[in-house]
């Protein structure tokens, strides 16, 4: 007999809720706990997951299985080729090493809320306890409401009733201890679990050698990488946050998004760690202060996997706010592709998706801006942009990636009328001032040394950027801007 915990967006020893009930049941049974992951290719394929976070997964599995291993927990990885098959094959591994309980943590998207039903019924036939536990979120979905007891879709609100539940809770955010050691006769029982070696990236979803060591220097993987990343971030640079978060060309923020979005760090433990070195150990929207507008960061993570529970039919391709269904779209493959390969014209929006491109991640500000010219200057349709960042990032995350998504096209939950378009040369002006972030990402541009790198064509450099091969661009973007607001407001009125 055993406990059983199933790896999924979890993928730490530490602060991990499931993990640590799995291992407090298999105490108080003195029973062995053992650890595995089921790799799906099909749930890769179905969730447009990027190369570069598939081989992210599957190094963090590598990390994990030798931190497991100190604790003589093993961790088994399997393929399982059928995504369908998935459930019938965990079922089947229980049985083989007679588990009594499953713990996992809870995901919210809608086909993993469905499997999970099914699995706790399944589960129930056999005489297995299936838990699924409530771990993603800080504050679990469900418990913030409205004054008449709704569920929240303006995040100002929403954040001050999170930060007034976790002053109120505070012990939602202690820590959950690691796994205890299992007894040592567990590595003889179970030798061949112990052995397993972590699979090969499926075919569709392999990087090219020359990936693998750019992108394993940028992204070294583990839960101690993770957080000795955290550490750094909240000694150096947490206290200036709020003044240079918006800058793309500095290094303000955390880069810690590839790892909340692979769970090898809980949001649970940034947000502690952060309050923790802050000067008031009370949450507040201050905006003006490093750490509350950090932890206010992490809260949209939260905020959009609430709006992915109480509103699923998100996760079916249709928009947040019903009535802009009808919004007519522009295909344009020539002009998506030119957006893909930062060849608008635009040079805020071509550093932004070539530094994508180059490193598998792009900053906050940039992902605001190039959204904004796809779905307004070029009216392509949004999804097509989810679309794509999902299969480049390495932070790709459904609710995330949706709900900015929704924000900068105006069809999300964002209160801010359409009409609000980002201009991208004052966007460019105004967050990367001295045009560092452009010259670093643009050669053709790194030769002009002043602010008309900001708009080479307008403002008296089209010889260089001419010669050097950058594109004039690709729309005028006042009439775009124009024909924007027509279409939404066309798209608006219709039934
Ligand atoms: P920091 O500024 O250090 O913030 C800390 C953490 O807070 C982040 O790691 C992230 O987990 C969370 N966070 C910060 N801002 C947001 C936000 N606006 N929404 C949700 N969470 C946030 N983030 C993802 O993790 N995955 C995505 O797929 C994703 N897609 C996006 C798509 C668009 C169009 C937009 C506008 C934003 C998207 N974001 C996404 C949010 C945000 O851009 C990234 O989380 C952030 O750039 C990551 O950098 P960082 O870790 O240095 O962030």
């Amino acid at each position: 007999k055993c406990v059983v915990h199933w790896y999924k967006c979890d993928t730490r020893t530490m602060d991990n809720r499931a993990l640590h009930l799995a291992s407090e049941t298999a105490a108080k049974h003195q029973l062995p706990l053992l650890c595995f992951y089921l790799i799906s290719p099909q749930d890769f394929e179905a969730h447009l997951t990027a190369p570069i976070r598939v081989d992210f997964i599957l190094r963090n599995l590598q990390k994990l299985k030798e931190d497991l291993s100190e604790l003589d927990i093993p961790l088994y990885v399997e393929t399982v080729e059928r995504r369908r098959e998935l459930p019938s094959r965990l079922i089947e591994l229980c049985t083989i090493w007679g588990a009594s309980h499953v713990y996992c943590n809870a995901e919210y998207e809608v086909d993993e809320l469905r499997r999970e039903a099914t699995l706790t019924r399944s589960c129930l036939g056999k005489g297995i306890s299936f838990n699924v536990i409530h771990d993603t979120c800080v504050v679990q979905p469900g418990c913030l409401k409205s004054g008449a007891g709704g569920a929240l879709s303006v995040y100002s609100p929403w954040h001050r009733k999170w930060c007034a539940y976790l002053n109120e809770h505070p012990e939602q955010l202690d820590a959950f201890p690691p796994p205890k050691k299992n007894p040592p006769a567990t590595l003889q029982a179970y030798p061949d679990l112990f052995a397993c070696k972590i699979p090969d990236a499926p075919k569709s979803k392999q990087l090219r050698e020359e990936e693998k060591t750019r992108f394993h220097t940028m992204w070294p993987a583990g839960e101690h990488e993770a957080r000795a990343r955290l550490s750094k971030f909240i000694l150096e640079r947490i206290l200036k946050y709020h003044e240079h978060r918006n800058l793309p060309g500095g290094n303000a923020t955390s880069n810690l998004s590839a790892h909340l979005a692979a769970g090898t760090l809980a949001a649970r433990t940034v947000v502690r760690e952060a309050r923790d070195a802050a000067p008031s150990k009370r949450l507040t929207d201050d905006r003006k202060q490093g750490h509350s507008m950090w932890i206010g960061e992490v809260a949209w993570r939260d905020f959009y996997r609430h709006v992915l529970c109480h509103w699923p039919y998100i996760c079916m391709n249709k928009p947040f706010k019903p009535e802009y269904s009808n919004i007519e779209w522009e295909y344009d493959l020539d002009q998506f592709g030119r957006w893909t390969d930062g060849n608008t014209g635009f040079p805020i929006v071509d550093a932004a998706m070539r530094q994508a491109r180059h490193t598998g991640y792009m900053h906050n500000r940039c992902r605001m801006i190039v959204a904004s010219f796809l779905a307004k200057d070029l009216l392509i349709d949004w999804r097509m942009g989810e679309k794509w960042f999902m299969e480049h990032l390495i932070d790709g995350d459904f609710a995330s990636n949706n709900g900015g998504w929704g924000f900068s096209a105006s069809v999300g939950v964002d209160p801010q009328p359409y009409f609000r378009i980002f201009n991208p040369l004052l966007q460019s002006e105004k967050f990367d001032l001295e045009g560092n972030y452009i010259r670093k990402w643009i050669p053709e541009l790194a030769g002009i040394k002043d602010k008309g790198i900001h708009d080479p064509y307008g403002r008296g450099y089209a010889k260089i950027a001419e010669v050097n091969g950058y594109p004039r661009p690709m729309v005028d973007h006042k009439k775009a801007r124009e024909r924007a607001l027509a279409r939404y407001k066309a798209g608006i009125g219709r039934d």
